[in-house]
């Protein structure tokens, strides 16, 4: 019988890498508390308006990567209705946002998420149809300061945070405004006027966005189109002085902080509701994303609360792709020893098995990781498999159980020892380099 497979561009993810996703998970989780953020956990799917009014009809994820469906109604009197697994994750916090209404108390809202998103986009390493993004929102009334160009800054020097205590080496923060919906309103008909001459002799798809989404095409990696993208209009020319000066705080609060970063006037990013600031975070080659060097994106989103149907609400977000964060550390971590666990328990024989579960009891209870073999193992066996798991082997066999003085063998020593029972934990919990 044919197997069953995981789906094209979905994957499961497994011991030991799963551990490497918690780590990552909890540092993010920690970095988000010391700067005020809480946690929102909004559905997997949504009504497939929210996207097609939020992210934008033109835009690539929802003209042609979503997950859509039919959803039948259950009973005569239920409708059914259009439904799509989210594509991000930044529509489904503003949604709630507005339904819970979260702007009365009037403060700004600092909200994370960690979960998967869908796009049926051409699998490839580092991109996937379900790939997990770690996010973030700053919103708020306008009185709450969510327009302020500090948290702009806030936000850019926290994920500046996140990335070095995650340890992440050579990563570029590529920076850009792209106005506000007017500057970039004007700009857009400034880039399809420019875009009349030269259009026919750009590739098939720069052509079709030439006509529906003029700001798509800075978007190109294209090679032949490079030249003719390098020479048109640049958004920075198009800023009123409002949109000009938010900007210039954001880099002066950078500056002030000491975040670097890269000024990239074609940084549009893939979405319709970004307005001003817009960024990237990019990791360099021979990181192990292969040509997906993009490692996070976001920015500002002040009319997306309107487009939605509810008040104004200036904010700012981002989007780790938690999945190109975790091969960029595998890559730049190759030459390390994955962790191993404090001890690994071989009973002398089926006897000694209950014991030898109590004593991994007893130091579990001290917060050591422990894996216990099982007393039907010859000795060669047990010592094969402690030395791939653990750092130490404790042996257990009939004089340790009525005794309590353990045999204790260090790999990387290459030693035995005896331990007496009451002192074993703490034994156990000295690092083989202290
Ligand atoms: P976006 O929501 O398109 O702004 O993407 C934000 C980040 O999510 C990107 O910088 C990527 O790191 C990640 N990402 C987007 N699409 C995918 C995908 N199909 N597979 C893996 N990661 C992705």
């Amino acid at each position: 019988m044919a197997t069953i497979k995981a789906v094209r561009g979905t994957r499961d993810l497994l011991p030991p890498d799963t551990t490497l996703w918690n780590h990552v998970e909890s540092i993010a989780r920690s970095v988000f508390a010391r700067y005020g953020f809480g946690e929102i956990r909004t559905p997997v799917f949504e009504a497939t308006e929210l996207f097609a009014r939020g992210v934008g009809e033109e835009t690539d994820i929802v003209s042609k990567e979503m997950y859509t469906w039919e959803d039948r109604g259950r009973a005569e009197s239920d409708n059914g209705q259009s439904l799509t697994l989210r594509p991000e994750n930044t529509a489904g916090v503003v949604r709630a946002y507005i339904e819970h209404h979260l702007d009365e108390g009037g403060l700004l809202q600092k909200l994370f998420y960690i979960g998967p998103q869908f796009r049926r986009e051409r699998p490839q390493r580092g991109r996937y149809r379900q790939f997990w993004q770690i996010g973030a929102e700053v919103l708020g009334p306008p009185f709450s300061g969510s327009d302020s160009a500090l948290r702009d800054a806030e936000v850019l020097e926290m994920l500046a945070t996140l990335l070095n205590e995650l340890k992440i080496k050579g990563w570029r923060l590529a920076l850009n405004s792209v106005g506000s919906a007017e500057d970039r309103k004007r700009y857009s008909v400034a880039l399809r006027e420019a875009l009349v001459p030269v259009k026919h002799l750009m590739g098939e798809d720069n052509q079709r966005r030439a006509e529906t989404n003029p700001l798509r095409v800075l978007d190109s990696k294209d090679p032949n189109d490079q030249e003719i993208i390098n020479n048109l209009p640049k958004i920075a020319d198009f800023l009123e002085e409002d949109s000009r000066a938010h900007f210039e705080q954001v880099k002066a609060a950078l500056d002030a902080c000491g975040v670097p970063y890269d000024l990239d006037p074609r940084l549009v990013r893939g979405l319709d509701y970004y307005t001003r600031t817009t960024f990237e975070f990019t990791v360099p080659d021979g990181s192990g994303l292969g040509t997906q060097n993009a490692l996070l994106g976001g920015g500002r989103y002040d009319g997306l609360s309107e487009m939605l149907g509810g008040p104004k609400a200036p904010g700012i977000g981002f989007a780790i792709g938690e999945d190109r964060l975790i091969l960029t550390l595998q890559a730049q971590a190759e030459a390390q020893e994955p962790a191993k666990l404090d001890a690994f328990i071989a009973p002398m024989g089926p006897a000694q098995n209950p014991g030898a579960l109590k004593l991994a009891q007893e130091l579990r209870r001290e917060g050591l990781t422990v894996e216990v073999g099982d007393g039907a193992f010859r000795l060669k066996k047990s010592f094969e498999a402690a030395d791939k798991l653990a750092r130490r082997m404790v042996i257990f066999g009939e004089d340790e159980a009525t005794s309590d003085i353990l045999t204790v063998k260090d790999f990387s020593a290459g030693e035995q020892t005896k331990v007496p029972r009451a002192e074993l934990a703490a034994a156990l919990k000295v690092q083989p380099s202290d």
